[in-house]
């Protein structure tokens, strides 16, 4: 008490909260002493109540007399008990969830009575509340989901907070529990180890993983991509690159041309182990793939033993034509395969999926090409396709480490990080993984010409 009166005289007229908490401050606050710090204190306007779960203090506290004046009794521990402790005569909550929006709702409904719709829509989120709950990683846990909504730019923790790591973020995205059912290993790409190999010159680094599994299925999703146009199987395979490898290959590799060899000396490295492969188009994505163009239903899905003849029939579907993709044409021609002896079901064979946006991937390098070395650079001056950081931006600094030729000043207090055109070498890198899509594509008048 003696502490409370000091306190609450030294910062005199401001109101404040009472935090009983005994989990973490090992102070049991009885009822009679939250009593006489709400008479002694007139300045005491809200207890802030995290006895686990003390469903009868509140109680206690509502009792008709019992305190001398009503004060607000607002719920922690992540809301794990919001209904009971509202149902006692708690107010709301004052506390973290990563969807905050479900105990605004479960507070008007107790409000309004509906205590069952309350109950239930409690219910439906009570696992994701009680896996927050776990020591260590429950904050984490937390602030990923956060930040994969959008919510907060960043999911790093303070010292000596717990973090995610890539196993701890397949436990949250539910992907460990389909491992147990089905039953597969999940295994990390990125801390696996590889095998460096040389293709014709051309050395590639593939994830050990690979060379140890029997059967091999790839499987791709169909989008529009701003680097090679379109991505399917045989883009798909760059994943067997493991984790940051992938962006220092951007830097080694910043022509269109020569990021196409990359991935072809990937392929012709890589096909004879991989069994089957999908493109899964049932939803895909048009405009400005692979990340932040628009979501799509197309509903299709492909699938092959022979990836190029598959890429081939799922992009011509988009509208793309073989030498849209910069690497089709050689691939098609490694496997000694025929365009015109591709089986497709009858009703695909001239068939185009209508109103497919692929204008900007496809148009982005197109003139370029008809350009001579000589007058490349001053017409990439008026015709250009930028990536530039928009308003949208969280500064979350993903984009700042992604890029492999550092051209992105990082975010500072109040100033989002910003491109440097001339340094800039458009791999798109930062397009892809903004988590945000905060990063436009800026045109130059004549780009915009073009792509209109
Ligand atoms: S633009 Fe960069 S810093 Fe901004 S939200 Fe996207 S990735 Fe993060
Ligand atoms: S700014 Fe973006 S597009 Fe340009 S090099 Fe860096 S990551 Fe690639």
């Amino acid at each position: 008490m003696g502490y409370y009166h000091q306190a609450a005289g030294f910062i005199g007229d401001v109101p404040f909260v009472l935090q009983d908490f005994p989990l973490v401050t090992n102070v049991q606050m009885s009822v009679p002493v939250i009593r006489r710090i709400v008479a002694d204190m007139p300045s005491c306007v809200c207890l802030k109540h995290e006895d686990w779960p003390g469903l009868d203090k509140i109680s206690a506290l509502r009792a008709d007399g019992f305190l001398n004046r009503r004060i607000a009794i607002l719920c922690g521990n992540g809301g794990m008990f919001l209904p009971e402790e509202m149902g006692r005569g708690a107010d709301g909550a004052m506390t973290g969830f990563a969807y905050p929006e479900m105990m605004v709702d479960v507070v008007r409904h107790m409000r309004a009575g509906q205590l069952d719709r309350a109950q239930d829509l409690f219910d439906a989120y009570l696992p994701l509340a009680r896996y927050e709950q776990q020591p260590n990683i429950g904050l984490a846990v937390r602030k990923y989901t956060m930040a994969r909504r959008g919510i907060i730019a960043n999911a790093a923790l303070r010292r000596p907070g717990g973090a995610l790591n890539v196993e701890r973020v397949w436990e949250t995205c539910g992907y460990n529990d389909l491992a147990k059912r089905y039953p597969v290993k999940l295994v990390n790409l990125s801390t696996a180890g590889f095998r460096e190999l040389d293709y014709e010159g051309t050395k590639v680094k593939i994830s050990e993983v690979f060379w140890r599994c029997g059967i091999i299925i790839n499987v791709a999703k169909y989008k529009t991509h701003s680097l090679t146009g379109f991505t399917g199987g045989l883009k798909n395979l760059y994943g067997l690159v493991p984790g940051l490898i992938k962006t220092d290959y951007h830097r080694l590799y910043p022509a269109t041309k020569d990021f196409a060899a990359l991935l072809l000396a990937l392929y012709w490295l890589t096909r004879s182990r991989v069994s089957y492969s999908f493109i899964d188009g049932i939803l895909g994505m048009d405009g400005a793939g692979p990340s932040a163009g628009r979501v799509r239903n197309f509903g299709l899905l492909f699938g092959s033993r022979s990836i190029p003849a598959m890429d081939y029939t799922a992009a011509r579907l988009m509208g793309f034509r073989m030498d849209d993709v910069p690497y089709l044409r050689e691939a098609l021609h490694g496997d000694g395969i025929l365009p015109s002896r591709i089986k497709v079901p009858t009703s695909f064979q001239d068939f185009t999926l209508p109103d497919v946006d692929i204008r900007v991937v496809k148009l982005r390098k197109e003139l370029l090409k008809y350009v001579p070395g000589i007058g490349r650079k001053i017409f990439q001056k008026v015709y250009y396709f930028h990536p530039r950081i928009s308003e949208r931006c969280k500064s979350c600094g993903l984009c700042v480490r992604s890029c492999p030729v550092h051209a992105i000043t990082p975010p500072a207090p109040g100033i989002l990080p910003a491109v440097n055109p001339k340094v800039c070498i458009e791999c798109m890198c930062c397009h892809e993984m903004c988590p945000h899509h905060a990063v436009d594509i800026h045109k130059s008048f004549l780009a915009g010409l073009v792509t209109r």
